[in-house]
């Protein structure tokens, strides 16, 4: 989030520039632009993250996490691409919220 140093709103992208209701208007830095851009789906995250939207209750089971040592996690399956891969099982951790992919 940027504010405009001219009067303190703050500042909309708009055609790669940040501009202000008082007419204040910057060029993006790529910094910032990595803010506002929707990430491309090259991401391997993105399939996280639309899971993420879903208000579902996940099941739980034991995991070990690798970032905080938590032992509760929760699961789900998607599938990726094509149907004719195997679906992938991915794995957050309850306590800190890491998350990964299962190996099975
Ligand atoms: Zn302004
Ligand atoms: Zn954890």
């Amino acid at each position: 989030m940027e504010f405009c140093p001219e009067c303190g709103a703050i500042l909309l992208p708009m055609n790669k520039k940040l501009k202000c209701k008082c007419g204040y208007e910057r060029s993006l830095s790529d910094e910032v632009k990595d803010q506002y851009e929707v990430k491309g789906e090259t991401n391997p995250k993105a399939e996280v993250i639309v899971t993420d939207n879903k208000n579902v209750a996940l099941p739980t089971t034991t995991i070990t996490c690798y970032k905080c040592g938590g032992t509760k996690g929760y699961w789900w399956t998607v599938q990726t691409r094509s149907a004719d891969e195997a679906p992938t099982n991915f794995i957050r951790c309850a306590k800190c919220g890491n998350t990964w992919r299962s190996s099975n």
